[in-house]
């Protein structure tokens, strides 16, 4: 009971500071320096289920590269279809040169739109770009910075759908009409928002983890006009890189950090997101190994190697058979391991798994009661829209994040609604809402 006491203490601790963070953001004087950028996203509306049109988009930043063809009815009953092609971005295409990065995106867009024989027509299309962008308007969107796995010359600082546009029109072998860039996040709260129009807060917890909420414009400084909300990406996964989370870090996270395509930056997603869960597993195995915690005092040299102890094992070991998988990973690595080495193993994958569930529950929690304050309300009634491949592949994460959530913000009653197809769908769906209110100013 003490240390459930205190780990509320510290998650709640974590949440009000986060909730500062927030603040510094928002305000004009403080966000040139706040970690926390609390972008505009232009997105001014969720759904509201008249949206119709036939829509494409594209989706660069999480575990797949995808292309889709969306078609929104709003006859009678609200329904979307849509189609969709995965595609392979290599690696040396995520870390060369980013004219080549987007010549590869146009090309698989024409070969998508052969495919589907709708190479002739000029349809509507949204960007889901899984970055920190600032935007000026829906569809002028400048990279702040790469993040994840992405690190691609010449984009840093340029405006994506240029980038794009500029690609496209080089091959001169098909036209669209790029509408709005969207982030994951808010692709997935508008998903969400197209069912549940409670729906006001997108959350991602995949390769990255980010999440955006609907605010109230007079809040955010950074724009003129208070009439109305916007939707702000909060890029929370910039959380602790001017220091704020030094007494919770670890000498692991320093190590993950320092080996990263991006040192110092992102330091709240490398403790949580998917990109190095298993890694930072791995890290901990060696350095037990290595003071005869595990394996017998044995290192192999597959165990040293990095990356290789998956996020997917995490999945597998923390699942019902886990201790038989965790056997199998470990020999994998070349191990031999005892049942103690495979218990211990199992127990470092869900303290390092557990620790991003809380991690996330306090930031979330901190977007909750900043929303409920908004609307002074009692008792918020709200839902969170959600996606990523470690919300939905880990056995436990999601019930240990709600779990965390309803303890640390009680008075709301809060929804978890996860997205199908969330980050893409939603960019289509950013793009009908786009063309509806486009649409009424003409009428
Ligand atoms: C990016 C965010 C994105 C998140 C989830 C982070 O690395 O900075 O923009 O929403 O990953 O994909
Ligand atoms: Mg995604």
């Amino acid at each position: 009971i003490i240390c459930s006491c205190t780990l509320y203490q510290t998650l709640m601790d974590l949440s009000i500071r986060f909730r500062r963070e927030m603040d510094k953001g928002l305000c004009r004087d403080t966000n040139p320096t706040a970690a926390i950028k609390m972008l505009p996203t232009f997105v001014r509306s969720t759904p509201d289920g008249t949206e119709q049109g036939e829509f494409l988009s594209l989706d660069l930043g999480g575990s797949n590269f995808r292309v889709l063809l969306v078609r929104v009815m709003a006859d009678g009953e609200q329904k979307v279809e849509m189609e969709s092609q995965i595609y392979a971005i290599p690696e040396h295409l995520m870390r060369g040169s980013g004219s080549e990065l987007f010549d590869h995106i146009a090309d698989c867009l024409s070969n998508f739109l052969e495919k589907m024989g709708i190479k002739d027509k000029k349809l509507p299309l949204g960007f889901t770009f899984s970055f920190p962008c600032q935007q000026t308007k829906l569809d002028e969107s400048v990279l702040v910075s790469w993040t994840k796995g992405f690190k691609a010359s010449g984009v840093e600082g340029q405006d994506v759908v240029s980038l794009l546009r500029k690609s496209i029109k080089k091959r001169g072998d098909f036209d669209i009409d790029i509408v709005a860039v969207v982030n994951d996040t808010v692709g997935t709260m508008m998903t969400c928002g197209y069912d549940d129009h409670h729906c006001e807060i997108g959350l991602i917890v995949g390769t990255g983890t980010n999440a955006c909420y609907m605010e109230q414009m007079r809040n955010l400084e950074l724009l003129d006009g208070d009439e109305g909300r916007m939707c702000v990406n909060t890029e929370w996964g910039a959380f602790g890189d001017d220091g704020a989370l030094e007494d919770l870090r670890t000498d692991i996270d320093r190590e993950i950090d320092a080996g990263s395509l991006n040192p110092g930056k992102q330091l709240f997603e490398k403790m949580i997101s998917g990109m190095y869960m298993g890694e930072l597993v791995r890290l901990i195995l060696v350095r037990m190994a290595k003071e005869h915690l595990l394996f017998q005092g044995k290192t192999t040299a597959e165990l040293l190697t990095t990356g290789s102890f998956n996020t997917k094992c995490i999945y597998a070991i923390e699942n019902k058979e886990g201790l038989t998988s965790a056997e199998q990973v470990l020999r994998g690595l070349g191990l031999d391991p005892s049942v103690e080495d495979c218990i211990a193993t199992q127990r470092v994958c869900q303290i390092v798994s557990t620790r991003a569930a809380h991690l996330c529950a306090a930031t979330l929690a901190a977007v909750l009661r900043q929303v409920r304050d908004n609307k002074a309300a009692e008792k918020l009634r709200t839902t969170i829209g959600v996606d990523g491949s470690v919300y939905k592949n880990h056995p436990e994460f999601s019930r240990r994040l709600h779990k965390m959530v309803r303890r640390l913000v009680p008075d709301c009653d809060v929804r978890f609604l996860q997205s199908q197809d969330g980050s893409g769908k939603g960019a289509a769906m950013v793009t009908a809402v786009a063309y509806r209110l486009a649409a009424q100013h003409v009428e």
